[in-house]
């Protein structure tokens, strides 16, 4: 029996990765389907047509996103860092960055902000600090293009907050994930290519989530880029946990308050008076109204 690392996952078959090298896996029904970090158990020689999956490790985090019928999907396993990649071109969707922050704070993830493309000349206004003040967020500023004046820039730092740590990469597509990949892993394009020789898919077709491992320990997981990141449906509370500062503020009148339209609401008078950013609670309401599990 040995333990491998599943690098990417189709469905009904994957790639996993064991002592250096990357083989193609059939998944096995009964034992459920492994998604891209996951640990598995096989019998038999890896690659072989007789290896089987035995099991699939207990899972110590997932990374998630809703389907269209706001319906929780599991992209990744075993994450513990959530990178939200942004940028001036394309600009972020409405609350996008609100939605990723409240998805790590429920999976316990820790978040860290990239803003991309800072040679564009409208890079600084992408986000205003005072709206995460709460999260403390880590912001890196990165140019990830190599024809870009600048290039490398940021790409250091962010390589050593990377480092030994299993991070997903997540942000709309064009922000330039890949981009920051390649700056980060030099090495990246040869695994690559093994990986389509072991699948019989190009990389321009894969919707999955990939694994690429850091030197040392820790890796990297490319998300498949989406325009809207969609949250699924969840209890208020966890909904709340997105939203950090509103517990800062004094009482609301009612014990039991949403923040939504109660009188005497504390947070929404906080936000009034810009004391909670206003965007914030926009953001919130907007959240409850699509996604509030009742
Ligand atoms: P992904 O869809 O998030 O993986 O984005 P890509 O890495 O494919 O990048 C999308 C586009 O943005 C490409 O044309 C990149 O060359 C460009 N791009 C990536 N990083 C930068 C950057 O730092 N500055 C500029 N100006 N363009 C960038
Ligand atoms: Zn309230």
């Amino acid at each position: 029996m040995i333990t491998a690392r599943v690098i990417e996952s189709y469905g009904t078959h994957g790639v996993v990765a064991y002592d250096g090298a990357s083989y193609a896996c059939h998944w096995r029904r009964g034992t459920g389907r492994p998604v891209c970090g996951d640990l598995i158990e096989l019998h038999g020689s890896p690659g072989s047509e007789a290896a089987v999956v035995e099991r699939i490790l207990e899972r110590r985090s997932v990374f998630k996103r809703a389907n269209r019928n706001r319906e929780p999907q599991i992209i990744a396993a075993n994450v513990e860092q959530a990178v939200i990649v942004i940028a001036p071109e394309p600009p972020p969707s409405a609350y996008a960055v609100d939605r990723y922050l409240l998805a790590a704070g429920v999976l316990g993830l820790a978040p860290l902000l990239v803003c991309n493309k800072a040679d564009l000349a409208n890079s600084g206004v992408i986000v205003d600090p005072a709206r995460y003040r709460a999260f403390a967020l880590a912001c890196h500023e990165t140019i990830a293009r190599p024809a870009s004046p600048g290039y490398g820039t940021g790409i250091e730092a962010l390589g050593r907050v990377l480092r030994g740590k299993v991070s997903i990469l997540v942000g709309q597509s064009g922000v330039g994930k890949s981009s920051l990949l390649n700056a980060l892993l030099p090495g990246r394009a040869v695994l690559t290519t093994e990986l389509s020789a072991a699948t019989g898919k190009g990389r321009h077709t894969t919707t999955s989530a990939r694994w690429y491992a850091l030197p040392g320990q820790g890796a990297v997981i490319d998300s498949p880029g989406v325009w809207e990141y969609g949250l699924w449906r969840m209890p208020a509370a966890d909904i709340q946990r997105g939203f950090p500062e509103f517990a800062t503020v004094p009482h609301c009148r009612f014990r039991d308050c949403r923040h939504l339209d109660e009188p005497g609401c504390a947070v929404a008078a906080a936000a009034a008076a810009g004391e909670i950013h206003p965007e914030r609670h926009a953001a919130y309401r907007q959240i409850m109204r699509t996604c509030e599990l009742k």
